[in-house]
């Protein structure tokens, strides 16, 4: 039998190699599609202003993810400072943005870890994660000496470099991943990032890879694959068909999505007049007809 989660089937030795491919990695940062070559390991501070040790806003049980993340028990939520995009609608800007949050060693990640999960949490939810992931790894690598025996949710933007996601495979056994934009007119202008399409979707296909569609334990619990969210922008300029299109034709329909109906107009999105209002019901039941249209297995819906 496979060992559950993923992780504690590692060997010694592939952690090693992970190990070594993760610091070769902070030294010369390629952990998102910017690829901005910072020696994070030296002391350099990449494009997203992220260094050596991680930084860390927030640790606790949430209820607000979808049912199977959040469960009964919550989802142990570890939010990470920065973010590699730049969406000027952010709602986490305090600490994605502006660099709210505290820096810690990597044993402290770990140990975070394990409160968590004495806490009683059902997961370890790894929220915009991309700019960590070599000190993500190491510190499961302690927290699994220290006991760590709960799944890692990594709850990404999607903006992830192929080479990031690779030292991830068999670490982590639950993805929840955004599709923002369709349009790389539409990603620079909002998030400046023009080429998160073609990363975000590249990214996918490679977490589909790793993990297939989602799977839910006897209690309807997350226990393995990638669950997609989409959130609906004001003025279709989420490209909310597309992103259907694509997740039906090139990735699979078995992949559930879970469709958000949440956007309000946060940080610079005031100024942004094609977002400076929230979804009215009619854009977020014509996003509902194209998720129908396309044949993608039940996900989740919102109300509004
Ligand atoms: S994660 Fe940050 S440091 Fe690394 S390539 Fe991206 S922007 Fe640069």
């Amino acid at each position: 039998m496979n060992a559950y989660p993923s992780y504690l089937g590692i060997s010694d030795k592939d952690w090693s190699n992970k190990e070594d491919a993760a610091r070769r990695l902070i030294s010369d940062c390629r952990c998102c599609p910017r690829y901005c070559h910072a020696d994070r390991e030296g002391g350099k501070k990449g494009m997203c202003r992220a260094g050596s040790k991680p930084v860390i806003a927030s640790a606790d049980a949430h209820f607000g993810e979808e049912p199977p993340i959040s469960g009964y028990k919550g989802s142990g939520t570890i939010f990470f400072t920065y973010c590699p995009m730049k969406c000027v609608y952010c709602q986490n800007y305090p600490f994605s943005q502006l660099g709210h949050g505290k820096e810690k060693g990597i044993e402290e990640l770990a140990s975070l870890m394990i409160y968590l999960q004495e806490k009683g949490c059902h997961n370890i939810n790894l929220v915009t994660p991309t700019h960590f992931v070599p000190q993500i790894l190491f510190a499961v690598r302690k927290a699994m000496d220290m006991g760590l025996k709960i799944p890692l949710v990594y709850n990404t933007s999607s903006y992830d470099s192929i080479e990031s996601l690779s030292l991830m495979e068999g670490v982590v056994d639950i993805y929840l991943a955004d599709l923002r934009y369709a349009d790389p007119e539409k990603s620079e202008k909002y998030s400046g990032a023009r080429d998160y399409p073609q990363a975000s979707m590249a990214a996918v296909k490679e977490m589909y890879r790793q993990t297939g569609p989602l799977e839910l334990d006897k209690e309807g619990i997350a226990s393995r694959g990638l669950l997609i969210r989409h959130l609906v922008l004001p003025n279709r300029i989420a490209g909310t068909k597309d992103v259907f299109k694509f997740i039906a034709g090139d990735l699979s329909k078995k992949v559930p999505v879970s469709l958000m109906s949440q956007y309000f107009p946060a940080y610079l999105a005031p100024d942004h007049t094609g977002l400076n209002r929230r979804i009215t019901r009619q854009e977020y039941d014509e996003a509902l007809g194209w998720l129908d249209e396309s044949g993608l297995a039940e996900g989740w819906r919102q109300d509004i």
